[in-house]
């Protein structure tokens, strides 16, 4: 729960539906409901944004429940060994699986514009980084991108009371249409059936059928992987920024210059015109890139022997890569298995099938370099 706990700004709300935000256990016993219940803390399975501090506490016993062997260490390097992996820790410690699984979430993958990278940290910051936002109350604060993230912390930053803008790329702000819809015909729910992250019939069917997703040509999944489920906010954040927090749209940051404690950005918009802003600090809320290259902890003889696309692991129909017994889960796993795998929605396919395929290779005899990795 580490990238929750700390990389999440205080006071956001999950853009995925309660219904959507269970954490997988083998009965689906323990659900955001049943700890909602339990603890006696409002929940509805869609209609009501589920609190980050609930979320967050809700994983915490999760894992002090079901999976309680937990060792909260990092992994420093892996690499393969005479009979599997060898892996080092960060207290020095090295363990020998014969099988890894890698689910380190987005952490490694901040995409930040080379336009903004060269700022330094008391002036700039990617999304991921601020956490406690009381510390920009007062002062001029402009957020970059467009996407569920920007406004998010465009609302909560407005409401710390900072002095806030948004600039974006996109002509037009996307956000997930509301309660609104319950009043829907059959034929809209047809045609835009819940998905658990927003209403789209293409959500629903990658939710639904990652293994059919798998059998696409390589091209059409990672074209699917890089347009579908692009920049949008959740509903609840609409009445948190329309008319509250100025948009600067189609525009693009083409320089950013650190003054004498602040910041002066050059603006380009898509009719060509140019203009400057100055301001205390830049959030870039620009999403993240993955790339198998920026995870560090891979040995280089095992990143050479990864066979790839576009920098995202290729998989087998078990999520295990070409070098056997590696597996990768989650957005890494998403040009495989589809967007959603990226979500924990999208987790309870890839719980229930990884775990029945290690259940299966567990009671096989150890083979340690098996020749091929059919899945
Ligand atoms: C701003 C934001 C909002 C989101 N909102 C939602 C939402 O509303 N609903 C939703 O379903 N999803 C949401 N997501 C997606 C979210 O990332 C996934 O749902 C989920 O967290 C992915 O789980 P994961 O286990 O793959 O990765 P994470 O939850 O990121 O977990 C990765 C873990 O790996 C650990 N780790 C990394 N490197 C190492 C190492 N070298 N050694 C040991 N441990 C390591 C990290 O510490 C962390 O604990 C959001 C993501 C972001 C960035």
């Amino acid at each position: 729960m580490q990238t929750w706990l700390t990389r999440m700004p205080v006071g956001m709300m999950l853009k995925s539906d309660g219904f959507a935000s269970n954490l997988s256990d083998p009965e689906a016993r323990f659900t955001l409901r049943a700890y909602c219940e339990e603890q006696g803390i409002p929940y509805k399975d869609q209609d009501q944004p589920v609190r980050l501090e609930t979320f967050c506490a809700y994983g915490l016993a999760f894992q002090r429940r079901l999976v309680p062997t937990l060792e909260e260490r990092i992994v420093v390097s892996i690499a393969r060994g005479a009979k599997g992996f060898e892996l080092r820790l960060d207290n020095g410690q090295t363990v020998t699986p014969q099988r890894v699984v890698i689910a380190v979430g987005l952490g490694a993958f901040q995409n930040v514009p080379t336009q903004l990278a060269h700022l330094p940290a008391e002036v700039f910051s990617h999304s991921s980084h601020d956490r406690d936002l009381a510390s920009f109350r007062g002062r001029d604060v402009t957020v970059v991108g467009g996407g569920a993230s920007a406004l998010d912390l465009a609302a909560l930053l407005h409401a710390q009371g900072a002095v806030t803008r948004i600039i974006c790329r996109q002509a037009k702000i996307e956000i997930h249409q509301g309660p609104g819809l319950k009043s829907r015909s059959l034929w809209q729910g047809l045609r835009h059936p819940r998905s658990g992250i927003g209403h789209s019939l293409r959500s629903f069917v990658l939710a639904e059928a990652p293994l059919l997703f798998h059998c696409l040509p390589e091209q059409l999944r990672l074209r699917i992987v890089r347009t579908h489920l692009g920049p949008a906010g959740g509903w609840f954040v609409r009445d948190l920024v329309i008319g509250k927090v100025p948009f600067l749209l189609g525009c693009t940051i083409t320089e950013a210059e650190r003054c004498e404690g602040f910041v002066r950005l050059k603006i380009r918009a898509d009719d060509s015109c140019e203009s400057f802003a100055t301001t205390d600090h830049v959030i870039a809320a620009t999403g993240y890139r993955v790339d198998l290259r920026r995870l560090a902890f891979l040995d280089a003889g095992i990143v050479a022997q990864l066979q790839t696309a576009e920098h995202s692991p290729v998989l087998s129909r078990n999520f295990e890569s070409s070098v056997p017994g590696l597996y990768f889960v989650g957005a890494l796993s998403a040009s495989s298995f589809g967007p959603l795998v990226r979500f924990a929605f999208g987790a309870r396919f890839t719980a229930g099938r990884l775990a029945k395929h290690l259940y299966k290779r567990s009671r096989q005899p150890a083979l340690y370099w098996p020749e091929t990795s059919t899945g």
